[in-house]
């Protein structure tokens, strides 16, 4: 049975600019980055990439963040007539490296994991 959903063929990804480094790459190599509402000043990451309005791509990595800031990129990218409040997209990229490291400490802190399981 021929039930698969169409996928578009590989290679024919569309392609976008990422806001920081201005580098071309991949959608789902880039995070997109939307105003919370149209004509809102906060910006929030859109994990799904499915929110209408103009968005912002940009790569999962702090660097880029901070490149697009020091350009002010984002108001730019979402045509945003004031600064945007980018906290949450900062929490957000946070998040991720905080992960990261509290998974190798929680191994050290916690020693062995096993002995208070029986
Ligand atoms: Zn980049």
């Amino acid at each position: 049975m021929n039930s698969l959903p169409r996928l578009p063929p590989p290679g024919t990804e569309p392609v976008r600019t990422c806001v920081g480094c201005r580098a071309r790459a991949p959608r789902s190599a880039l995070v997109r980055v939307v105003l919370e509402a149209p004509g809102a000043s906060r910006a929030a990451v859109d994990d799904r990439a499915s929110a209408p309005g103009r968005g912002a791509w940009l790569h999962a990595d702090q660097q880029c963040l901070d490149l697009a800031v020091r350009r002010r990129a984002f108001p730019r990218a979402l045509r945003s007539a004031g600064p945007v409040d980018l906290d949450a997209v900062h929490a957000w990229f946070t998040d991720r490296s905080d992960a990261v490291i509290e998974e190798e400490s929680g191994l050290e802190a916690d020693g062995h994991p096993m002995s208070t399981q029986r």
